[in-house]
Formats: structure tokens, sequence, C-alpha cells
């Protein structure tokens, strides 16, 4: 599914998303994420994260099971090693092709 970046805009600026937000912050004020967990550390949750991003699935935006109460910290470290990692490499692997693209037009214009 790809939703634009003005669908994304909209959703988490809406009152819905930063009601369910404060409300999954008050159920669970600390952080989920599998670090924390694996750890017992304490950190207080100051994000909410879907665990399946919206970009996958946004019919999961407001599902209260779809939503990890976490550390902006925590956070970041979550999605580069998921979703955005997978993202750069696609975008990596897509330069690399167009690196092989470029070489054989550079070797098509040498005589
Ligand atoms: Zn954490």
């Amino acid at each position: 599914m790809n939703i634009s970046r003005e669908q994304k805009h909209s959703f988490y600026t809406s009152k819905v998303w930063r009601d369910l937000r404060a409300y999954k912050l008050s159920l669970s004020p600390c952080c989920q994420c599998p670090d924390c967990l694996d750890n017992d550390s304490i950190t207080i949750a100051d994000s909410v994260h879907h665990i399946v991003d919206i970009d996958i699935n946004f019919d999961l935006r407001l599902d209260i099971d779809n939503l990890m109460s976490i550390n902006s910290l925590c956070h970041s470290r979550l999605t580069v090693t998921n979703y955005h990692k997978q993202k750069q490499l696609e975008k990596l692997k897509n330069k690399n092709n167009n690196n092989k693209i470029i070489n054989k037009l550079i070797k098509a214009t040498q005589p």
C-alpha cells in the first residue's frame, strides 16, 4: 500500500490520532520496545509506534493492538532496524541498478 505524504501528515496531525496516542501513553506509560522489555528497563515512553507500519497497513492506524508506547530514542532505533532499513536497502539497490545502467551507457559511448 502506498500512502501519500499528505495522507500521512493529515493522519498524524488529526485529533483522533492525537487523542488515541495520549490514551495509549496513559495506558502504558513505559517504553514497550523489545530492548527495554528484554533488559527490564523502565524508560518513560514519549511516543507511540505502529507495530505494523501505516505504510504497510493503513487500516491498522487506529487499532490499539497495533500500538506500542515507546521512548523516542528507542523509536528511532527500532524504525531504523525495521522498515526504514529495508527502504534504505531498496533505495541503495535501485541506486546500484542505476549505476549499472549508467556504466553500460558510459561504456556504450566509449570507442
Ligand atoms: Zn525502549
